[in-house]
């Protein structure tokens, strides 16, 4: 018998759908992912980009406290295990989150697998998905494989992650190691720009590191970094290793000119790479009408509806834009609400 929901991914869009699709008596079948190295390696684990991060403070719903009792009632002991509950910190963390919404899942009836979906079949009905282990039918599905940032792929920004490096400003600025010390930002374009002029909210001074000498941002944004004085754009350069030690983590930066390639050091307690994203929509092979960039169009506005009738999409792998959290939960809502009434059209 075909599924009526398939979900692909287990961020928040995702646990969003498969919790409303759960409690609409749909019985979703969620595919998480498989626990390989290579997938946090190449930042799209299972769980999402949030098990990447430290602290959430603009979740709604989480203010700071502590949340260890409500973590210990809430989540299975196994889970539990698995977070460093113990340590102080502002806000629910990122791991924790995701596994809030994955209990949450659970407790409705969410069957998840650990398991990536290699390639589909939409070209009839039902849908087939294809794992290393099995092949599912099923008569909805919702995509909701999320984006992954890139990253420059240095050694040294590796050894940094979470310690100084990120890929998040409107996550991570307001964490006390970047309070009042300089930080840089990697990028030229609208991101990078915007990711500079957040931070000037908590560093004493903003570095915009960009290989050429013109922004990429769009007029008005590119001005509004130019005009800023905690801003100072370096020009023509590249990052050529991150600084840091055991103890303090990212110290600063060594720069490369890209016009005659020699190297200075900047003193920066903090680097935010934002030189784009990648959307997961490669084992898509096609199948799904995509922008030039991957990220899956959506046909209809305020809709989740994909070029395929019955596949719906959800959460960062059909937003460049906006990209957060809860928006990202929001249309995994939006997309459940849309495989349900499909599916009642079709008397299921
Ligand atoms: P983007 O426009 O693709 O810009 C990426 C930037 O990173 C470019 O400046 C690029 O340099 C640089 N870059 C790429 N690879 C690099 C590398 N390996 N090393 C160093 N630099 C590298 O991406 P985005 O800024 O994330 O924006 C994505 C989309 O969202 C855009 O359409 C943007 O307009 C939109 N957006 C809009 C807003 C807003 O309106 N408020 C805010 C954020 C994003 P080059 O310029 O040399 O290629």
């Amino acid at each position: 018998m075909p599924e009526h929901v398939v979900i692909i991914g287990s961020g928040p869009a995702g646990w969003a759908a498969a919790i409303y699709a759960a409690r609409a008596n749909l019985k979703p079948l969620l595919f998480e992912g498989a626990m390989l190295q290579e997938h946090f390696d190449n930042g799209r684990p299972p769980l999402g980009q949030l098990s990447l991060t430290t602290e959430v403070e603009n979740y709604p719903g989480f203010p700071a406290g502590d949340l260890k009792p409500y973590l210990s009632s809430a989540l299975d002991a196994s889970r539990q295990s698995m977070l460093m509950m113990e340590e102080k910190r502002h806000a629910v963390t990122g791991p924790e989150l995701m596994f809030l919404m994955r209990q949450q899942a659970e407790n409705f009836g969410t069957r998840i697998v650990a398991e990536d979906i290699t390639s589909v079949d939409f070209g009839g009905k039902p849908f087939k998905l294809t794992t290393s282990t099995q092949t599912v039918e099923a008569h909805t599905v919702i995509i909701a494989t999320g984006a992954s940032a890139n990253y420059l792929g240095l050694p040294s920004e590796a050894a940094f992650k979470n310690r100084g490096v990120s890929a998040c400003a409107v996550c991570d600025a307001a964490l006390p190691r970047f309070a009042n010390h300089p930080v840089a930002v990697i990028g030229g374009g609208d991101s990078a720009v915007e990711e500079a002029t957040y931070l000037t909210k908590f560093a004493s001074k903003v570095y915009l590191v960009h290989r050429r000498d013109e922004l990429r941002a769009s007029k008005i944004m590119a001005q509004r970094a130019e005009d800023n004085e905690k801003i100072e754009i370096l020009w023509n350069s590249v990052v050529d290793e991150v600084l840091g030690d055991d103890q303090n983590g990212m110290t600063g930066l060594r720069l490369k000119s890209t016009v005659d390639d020699t190297t200075h050091d900047v003193e920066a307690n903090g680097m935010f790479v934002a030189i784009g994203h990648t959307p997961n929509t490669a084992f898509l092979n096609g199948q799904i009408e995509t922008n030039k960039k991957g990220y899956v169009k959506l046909t209809t506005p305020f809709r989740t509806y994909t070029s395929v009738e019955g596949v719906y999409a959800a959460g960062d792998v059909a937003d460049e834009y906006y990209r957060q959290a809860i928006t990202s939960a929001g249309t995994g809502c939006m997309a459940a609400l849309d495989a349900e009434r499909h599916l009642a059209e079709l008397g299921m």
